[in-house]
C-alpha cells in the first residue's frame, strides 16, 4: 500500500513498538470506552471548544501533534533465537523442518485450523486455496475490488473469472446483498477480503455460501490477530489465507500461510503448494499439477519469531484504532471507519471518509493534516482492481484472455460498475495507527483531525 502514500506516511512506518510492548488485557469495546473516558474526555473537552479559534498549522498556526512515537523495531530476540537454532540444522527445506514446525504450532495457537501449509506469499496462499477448492476453467469467484492484486492472481491463473461486487460504505468490505445479486450458476466461490483487518460480515457471507454451495475463502492478509464474533479471522470460512509480506502486521520479508479444517480441502494444501508432490503417504507420482510455492526455513524462522509478537501488536492496534474512533465521534464533515463492537479490527490502516458536500477538497484536507503532524494519505489504491489496464484490456496472458476468446465467459471489465467502491476511493483518507503509539499520541491525532475538519466545515 505504501507505493501510493506520500512521504508523510512512510515517516511513521519506521516508529518503534518497544515501550508499548507490555501485555494488554483484552477489553471489550464498551469496557474500553469507559476505562479511557477520563483520559480522552478530559483532553477532548478542552480541545473541541478551543480548536476552532486556533489557526491551522497550514496557515501558520501551532501544530496539533507535538509528540512522536518511538522508532518501530520490528524484530529482535525471538527472531534471533530462531535463526541461531536454524544455523545448526543440516537442511533448510520446509518438509520436516523444525522452524516450519515451530511456526505452524504458533500459528495454530492463535488460529486453530487443522491443516496448515506455509508458502511464499499471500498471493501463493490464495492461489493454493483456489486450486484446492476445485475452481475450474470458466468458474466465477466473487470478491472485492478494493484489495491487493494478489487476491485475484490465482483465480486468473486457474482460468477462472473474478467477479467484483460492491462494498459497504463504512466497513469497506463486501456488501452481502450485492454479492448475492452477482451469484450465477457459474459461481463457485467467494473470497472475503477483510480490508485493513476489519472483519467482513461473515455470518451473511457464510449464509450465502451455504445456501448456494459456494466455497468461502478468507483473505486475512491484512487481518493477523483480528476476530469476528470473538473468533479469529480464518476460522469462519473454508480456507484462511495470510500474508507475511513486509508491510503486513507481522512479516518474514515475504511469505504466506494457507489453512483449512475442511477434510475435503485440508489435505490438498501441501501438494498444491509443492509442485503437486504429496510428501506423506503418496506413491511418488504426480497426480496433481501445481506451482512451487514453498517457504524455506529462514523465512519460517523469522515468522516463528514474529508470531510471538502477534497478540501484543494486534491488541494494541485494535485498542488505539477504536480509541481514535471514539474520540472522533461527532466530528463534522467526516465518517469514521466502522467496526462492530463484537469484532476486533487490527487497523492495518485507519480510513475515514470525507463527506464531499461538507469537505470537497480532499487534497487540502490531507495537506492540512500533514502540516498538523498527522501522517495521512488520500485514498488507498488508485483505481478499483478492475480499473487497471490489464483488466480493462482483458490482457492477462500475453495480451489475451483465453477463457473470453473461447466463449467460456462473457465478462467485460469495462462494463463493471461499483458505485460505492468509487465513492470510497474518492473520499477516503488513511491515517496510520500502529503498535508504537499510545493513548496520548492518539489523543493528539484526534485533536488534529477534529481541528482540520472544523476549520474546513466552518
Ligand atoms: C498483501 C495482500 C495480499 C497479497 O499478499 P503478498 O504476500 O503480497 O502476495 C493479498 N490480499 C491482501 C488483502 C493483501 O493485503
Amino acid at each position: 500500500m505504501w507505493h501510493y502514500a506520500p512521504t508523510t506516511m512512510t515517516m511513521l512506518v519506521t516508529y518503534a513498538p518497544e515501550y508499548l510492548m507490555q501485555p494488554h488485557e483484552p477489553l471489550s469495546r464498551r469496557n474500553f470506552v469507559t476505562t479511557t473516558s477520563l483520559l480522552a474526555g478530559g483532553l477532548l473537552a478542552t480541545s473541541a471548544a478551543a480548536t476552532e479559534e486556533v489557526p491551522l498549522a497550514l496557515d501558520g498556526g501551532p501544530k496539533a501533534v507535538t509528540i512522536s512515537p518511538p522508532k518501530r523495531l520490528r524484530w529482535g530476540e525471538p527472531e534471533r533465537q530462531q535463526l541461531e537454532a536454524m544455523l545448526e540444522q543440516q537442511s533448510l527445506m520446509y518438509w520436516k523442518g523444525p522452524q516450519t514446525a515451530q511456526m505452524i504450532e504458533r500459528f495454530q495457537q492463535f488460529c486453530p485450523l487443522e491443516h496448515v501449509m506455509t508458502c511464499s506469499s499471500g498471493t501463493a496462499a490464495l492461489h493454493i486455496a483456489v486450486m484446492a477448492a476445485g475452481i475450474e476453467v470458466g468458474d466465477e469467484v466473487i470478491t472485492s475490488p478494493i484489495t491487493d492484486m494478489g487476491t485475484v492472481i490465482g483465480v486468473i491463473y486457474q482460468q477462472a473469472v473474478p467477479v467484483f461486487a460492491d462494498l459497504l460504505p463504512h466497513t469497506y468490505n463486501l456488501d452481502p446483498a450485492d454479492v448475492e445479486r452477482r451469484i450465477t450458476p457459474k459461481t463457485k466461490a467467494i473470497i472475503a477480503v477483510h480490508l485493513a483487518g476489519n472483519p467482513c460480515d461473515m455470518q451473511a457471507l457464510r449464509g450465502l455460501a451455504d445456501k448456494h454451495s459456494l466455497v468461502l475463502i478468507e483473505d486475512c492478509c491484512q487481518g493477523w490477530g483480528a476476530r469476528y464474533d470473538g473468533r479469529p479471522l480464518g476460522t469462519h470460512g473454508h480456507f484462511a489465507c495470510f500474508s507475511l509480506q513486509n508491510s503486513k502486521l507481522i512479516t518474514c520479508g515475504d511469505g504466506g500461510v494457507v489453512a483449512s479444517s475442511d477434510p475435503r480441502f485440508g489435505p490438498l494444501l501441501q501438494p498444491y503448494g509443492d509442485k503437486g508432490f504429496l510428501r506423506s503417504g503418496g506413491d511418488g507420482l504426480f497426480h496433481l499439477f501445481a506451482p512451487n510455492y514453498r517457504m524455506s526455513e529462514p523465512q519460517a524462522a523469522v515468522a516463528a519469531g514474529q508470531l510471538t509478537r502477534l497478540e501484543k501488536i494486534s491488541a494494541t492496534r485494535a485498542r488505539l484504532g477504536n480509541l481514535l474512533s471514539d474520540q472522533l465521534a461527532g466530528t463534522p464533515g467526516i465518517d469514521l471507519h466502522q467496526v462492530r463492537d463484537e469484532d476486533r479490527c487490527v487497523y492495518w490502516f485507519y480510513m475515514l471518509r470525507l463527506q464531499p458536500e461538507a469537505i470537497p477538497d480532499r487534497a487540502k484536507f490531507v495537506k492540512a493534516l500533514a502540516a498538523e503532524g498527522v501522517p495521512a494519505a488520500a485514498g488507498y489504491i488508485p483505481v478499483p482492481l478492475y480499473g487497471n489496464p490489464v483488466f480493462q484490456d482483458h490482457a492477462f496472458f500475453q495480451g489475451r484472455w483465453p477463457v473470453k476468446e473461447l466463449g467460456l465467459t462473457t465478462m467485460d471489465y469495462t462494463q463493471v460498475h461499483c458505485p460505492e467502491v468509487d465513492a470510497i476511493l474518492s473520499t477516503g483518507v488513511r491515517v496510520l495507527v500502529n503498535e508504537t503509539m499510545n493513548e496520548e499520541y492518539v489523543a493528539q491525532l484526534s485533536r488534529a483531525i477534529r481541528k482540520v475538519a472544523q476549520h474546513m466545515t466552518s
